[in-house]
């Protein structure tokens, strides 16, 4: 047995092997000790037939969900040895097979998936400086396949999917992308696979066997290059560690990617779509708000909905139709969502039939949801057209599957498929005449207790059954001497014996005969009825795919009459024209409706870019960000928070926050945010849309004012770039490129002050702040009285005096300035700064210097004198 588990372990290094014994799966060697590490597991030991004893670490077969579930997070990959004959009929070493190798990307286990978002593994391939671009969700039976030309649209489109896993080609390790990156910020277990998984020939096969098609066409697959040789890598791989033929993947779907929004990694943190930036939490992000879904298949729709915003206006508009319909009869939605809400995840149920790993009572639950739907196309069949007018005709109802779950499976089966109990009384006539010979077997064991008691005169005699030892008689020590010759002891207890006798014996093996064959008979009527289910898949596929774009549709309607949002009108002109928007999100966190609405003009003509001013905590983060959200959802098809909306259709929306307030990662350095603004820059294109929050405060005060001032004059020219701008800054200089550069113009946020406070207005108007308030901020923050009063008095001497003096009287110092040691190094502020505290003996001593009566030897003991000087004091 140890050689043939070190064989199989030789031809699955990479994973830990789960090595099925009796009971348990062991693991031995080095997966022991990392196994009993990471899980805490105790560390034993086993004679192997080598001098020392192998390391052993096991766990209990109907545990293992869960351990393989907590070391797939961890990053491992697991394989899966079982014994795949019956021991009791084994001649020898019982025949054992890696049956599946379990992945991150790959784990179909119910316990370890979230309901609520897809699992994704994708496949990159870089070739010749394209990528070629499959993701698939095989528990759900998603695939989809792109090619890109550029690394940065890459990383949107893992960033879009946020895959658990990546299988690539060799190349792309060294394409340029920072996979350790992936593995350690965004945990995404990278593995790039051996060569041939990329051949073309062979990829193109695959995917033509496996969707039965003659040629690529048929597949859509033509113009993918790449893409197809993405697609066929993972099917192989998919093959080869699922041990399956994969039949719940029924589709392939290619798609480009300028069929949807493009949202960079950090513009979906900033605008906390799916989760908050700090805690991480679904409360707190967009998809909290839009999210009233009741299955978990339109849940995930959602998601995707929200992660994929689509850029067609007819699209987009046929969403917006059904969300409005369903408004309009907000009586029959709420009917249609009540029926919804039984509904289980189809998608994931029929996988796992499909898989055969389905046990009864999922089947029940697939045929709980299946009760639902003739009701829910009822119900539909009052809208007409349009895109619920769609489902309802696609909407499989699947009765005939109803049908022969309900008269073939038993109302409440066991969890344990090979105990009985699975099969309805009248659906098998075999069943049913071995389920009454076990029954009357109990009869016959009945009659023969009450008879051996009459014989013995043993008033407790009872009959039991145990696993172990069968039927016996079982006499208390009381009644010992009573028993008589033909009982046969088979086990003593402290206070009872137990008996057999040949009659017993014989009803034993006629009851228990009935009962092996019942249970075998039932558990193949019960594979027998999940394959044809599992024939079914592409029905049910479609059906749940209609459920869930119905659930959707029907929660933003929801979403949309709970909130008090309106449909917004959409334009190809660029123009953004939002009268009394609200932060979707920030409006639920304040109490009483005080969120205060404000107006959005923005086109890609006289108003392109707002520079926005306002002290600390006005709203001004709050309102750049209601405005990309209100964009981003009215193209996923969403009524948006606001009095009227005017959208003009964006291709992507970039989001810079300034280093003050990036909190995603502790990656706050000026380096990141430059390469952000690079990126953005790069990227953008006069149909983007532009947060820019806080631009340069990561540097000194003139160069970030400098960059600032150089990104608003770039970003706003229409021969560079002309892209709609939301640009919020604490300069208050860049308020003089209104009417200088065109585009440009100056909004603030308005407060009033009262006294030593200030009162936040929240209210947008145009013009700009003339000062921060940032003093009365602090205050209401708790800073100290005394720090306040000197910040106080500071300010008002920066404000009267020039910066030299200021300096020299806040630090008391006339002689000595900063060391420095290269004047690269020095910005524009510190040079002012510079120059003038350095301005004492020595350079006066320079400074008197007569130059045209020193001979070269007094120049070089002067300059010699004056190094010295300088090193002395520094
Ligand atoms: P800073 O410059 O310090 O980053 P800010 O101007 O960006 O501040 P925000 O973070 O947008 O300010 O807003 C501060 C708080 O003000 C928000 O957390 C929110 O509670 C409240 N707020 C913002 N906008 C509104 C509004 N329109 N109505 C009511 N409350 C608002």
């Amino acid at each position: 047995m140890m050689q043939h588990y070190v064989a199989t372990k030789e031809e699955y290094k990479d994973c830990i092997l789960f090595y099925r014994l009796g009971d348990f799966y062991e693991m031995f060697f080095e997966d022991a000790k990392t196994v009993s590490e990471e899980l805490e597991l105790t560390l034993t030991g086993k004679d192997c037939g080598l001098d020392e004893r192998a390391p052993m670490c096991g766990i209990p077969y109907h545990a293992a969900e869960v351990y393989i579930g907590r070391l797939i997070e961890k990053g491992y990959k697991v394989a899966i040895c079982e014994q795949v004959e019956d021991p009791k009929q084994a001649k020898g070493i019982v025949k054992r097979e890696v049956i599946r190798v379990v992945t991150p990307g790959t784990t179909m286990n119910s316990q370890g998936l979230d309901e609520a978002r897809n699992n994704y593994i994708m496949s990159v391939v870089c070739i010749d400086e394209r990528f070629g671009v499959s993701a698939a969700d095989i528990s759900t039976g998603e695939c989809l396949v792109t090619e890109l030309d550029k690394e940065s649209k890459l990383l949107d489109e893992i960033s879009k999917f946020m895959p658990s896993e990546i299988i690539c080609n060799q190349t792309f390790l060294v394409c340029g992308i920072d996979c350790e990156d992936l593995k350690t910020r965004l945990h995404i277990c990278v593995n790039a696979l051996e060569d041939w998984y990329f051949d073309d020939s062979k990829c193109e096969q695959v995917l033509k066997e496996h969707f039965k098609t003659l040629s690529l066409e048929g597949l859509g697959l033509m113009d993918y290059n790449c893409g197809l040789i993405a697609s066929g890598a993972l099917f192989q791989y998919l093959y080869s560690t699922q041990k399956s033929d994969m039949p719940q993947m029924t589709s392939i779907t290619p798609y480009v990617t300028d069929k949807y929004m493009v949202i960079d990694s950090s513009s979906r943190r900033n605008l906390e779509l799916v989760e908050t930036m700090r805690e991480k939490q679904r409360q707190g992000s967009l998809l909290w708000v839009l999210d009233k879904t009741k299955t978990a298949m339109g849940s995930r729709m959602l998601r995707s909905f929200v992660e994929r915003p689509l850029i067609d206006m007819n699209e987009i508009n046929a969403r917006l139709t059904a969300v409005e319909e369903l408004n309009q009869q907000a009586m029959i939605r709420d009917e249609i969502r009540e029926y919804l809400r039984p509904v289980y995840d189809l998608e994931r149920l029929i996988s796992r039939i499909s898989y055969q790993s389905a046990n009864p009572r999922d089947l029940i639950a697939f045929k709980t949801s299946l009760e639902m739907l003739p009701y829910i196309k009822q119900l539909l069949n009052s809208f007409k057209g349009g895109m619920l007018g769609e489902i309802q005709e696609e909407l499989d109802p699947l009765e005939d599957l109803y049908q022969l779950i309900d008269t073939s499976i038993t109302e409440e089966p066991p969890l344990a498929m090979k105990e009985g109990g699975i099969i309805r009384e009248g659906y098998d006539e075999t069943i049913d005449k071995y389920r009454h010979a076990k029954q009357e077997g109990k009869q016959w064991i009945s009659e023969l207790e009450t008879s051996e008691r009459e014989k013995t005169g043993i008033r407790n005699l009872k009959i039991k059954y145990n696993k172990v030892f069968g039927y016996y008689l079982e006499v208390t020590n009381s009644f010992k001497d009573l028993v008589p010759d033909y009982y046969t002891r088979k086990q003593t207890l402290a206070n009872a014996e137990r008996y057999i006798t040949p009659r017993l014996k014989e009803l034993e093996d006629l009851i228990l005969g009935a009962e092996d064959r019942l249970y075998a008979l039932e558990y193949d009527r019960f594979c027998t009825i999940r394959d044809t289910v599992a024939g079914e898949v592409l029905r049910i596929q479609q059906t749940a795919k209609g459920i869930a774009r119905l659930d959707v549709l029907a929660s933003l309607s929801l979403v949309a009459g709970r909130n008090n949002f309106v449909r917004p009108k959409l334009n190809n002109h660029g123009i953004l024209d939002i009268k009394g928007g609200r932060h979707p999100v920030v409006e639920k966190m304040i109490p009483n409706d005080m969120f205060i609405a404000n107006d959005t003009y923005l086109d890609n003509q006289e108003h392109r870019l707002a520079v926005i001013t306002g002290p600390n905590m006005a709203g001004k983060s709050t309102y750049m960000r209601q405005t990309a959200l209100l964009v981003l959802m009215a193209q996923i098809g969403s009524f948006v928070p606001a009095r009227e909306a005017n959208i003009g259709v964006v291709d992507r929306i970039f989001t810079r926050v300034g280093a003050s307030d990036d909190l995603a990662s502790g990656q706050s350095t000026f380096m990141v945010e430059m390469t952000e603004v690079a990126n953005i820059l790069r990227n953008a294109t006069p149909n983007s849309l532009l947060i820019l929050d806080e631009i340069g405060r990561g540097t000194s005060t003139f160069d970030g004012l400098a960059i600032a001032w150089a990104v608003i004059e770039h970003v706003s020219d229409k021969k560079l770039l002309g892209a709609k701008t939301l640009f919020a800054t604490h300069y208050h200089e860049l308020t003089e490129l209104e009417g200088k550069v065109p585009g440009v113009h100056n909004y603030c946020i308005a407060v009033k002050e009262k006294g030593d406070d200030i009162v936040f207005l929240r209210k947008i108007v145009a013009g700009g702040a003339d000062k921060s308030y940032g003093i009365q901020v602090a205050r209401l923050a708790g800073v100290p009285e005394n720090v306040l009063s000197r910040a106080r008095e500071l300010v008002e001497q920066l404000i009267t005096s020039d910066i030299t003096a200021t300096v020299r009287d806040m630090t008391g110092q006339k002689k000595s300035g900063p060391k420095k040691t290269s004047f690269d190094e020095v910005d524009m502020a510190q040079m002012s700064l510079f120059d003038t505290v350095q301005d004492d003996a020595i350079i006066q001593e320079i400074r008197n210097l007569d130059l045209t009566n020193l001979t070269p030897m007094d120049a070089m003991n002067t300059l010699y004198s004056i190094q010295n000087k300088i090193r002395n004091r520094w």
